[in-house]
């Protein structure tokens, strides 16, 4: 396994685990678990019937196995981007429990029920309507603060700690590329950070220098 040394805080443990605001614990969960390396403009522009979070989807006429979920192209109302395009993001099971526990939440918010979007407004104006990249970013601030972080969480770094984590785990850069949208593998490889474990390993794989008979 490669070792790589994240330059950001992990906002996935440091913020969300440690702090709830304006009822928000599961919509936190749901913005964040989807995401899987999305761009938060992707997140904020996905509809309800874009989640696939079934073992198989081929009676949605889809045939991409596994949970998933459709980032789409959209000219959207609250601004949102997919700069990278359509595409498909697999997504861990438990993004379904996560969902299903948002819900509920959603429900209790009459506003919310015509509208389309997975991720709306539940404690502040407009009730109801999708939210907004400056409102997740004016969230991530609170959630900060009362986390008492030193650095202010913002929504790229769950992108980027995504992209660290997948590398140290073995992930390869081709792979990740493609979760996240990138255009050119140079994109992805600001994510590469080796630690000094990893170059001893390097260095160590290449096995003792071969000095001669004249040496010994
Ligand atoms: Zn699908």
């Amino acid at each position: 396994m490669n070792n790589y040394q994240p330059r950001a805080p992990h906002p996935r443990r440091s913020v969300a685990n440690r702090s709830r605001v304006g009822g928000h614990a599961t919509s936190r969960n749901t913005l964040r678990s989807p995401g899987e390396g999305l761009r938060v403009g992707e997140a904020l522009g996905l509809r309800r019937s874009d989640l696939h979070l079934v073992p198989t989807a081929t009676t949605l006429g889809c045939s991409t196995p596994g949970p998933h979920v459709h980032v789409v192209g959209r000219d959207n109302p609250n601004r949102a981007r997919a700069k990278s395009g359509d595409r498909v993001v697999p997504v861990r099971a438990e993004v379904l429990s996560c969902y299903d526990r948002y819900l509920p939440e959603r429900a209790a918010c009459p506003a919310a029920e015509g509208c389309d979007f997975v991720l709306v407004n539940l404690a502040h104006s407009p009730l109801g309507q999708p939210m907004t990249t400056d409102s997740v970013r004016k969230w991530l601030s609170l959630l900060s603060t009362r986390a008492g972080l030193e650095r202010r969480a913002t929504p790229h770094m769950f992108r980027h700690a995504t992209a660290t984590e997948l590398l140290a785990r073995g992930a390869s850069i081709d792979v990740v590329k493609e979760l996240l949208g990138h255009s050119s593998i140079r994109a992805t490889e600001v994510y590469l950070h080796p630690d000094v474990d990893a170059l001893r390993a390097a260095v160590d794989s290449l096995g003792p220098i071969d000095l001669g008979e004249a040496a010994r």
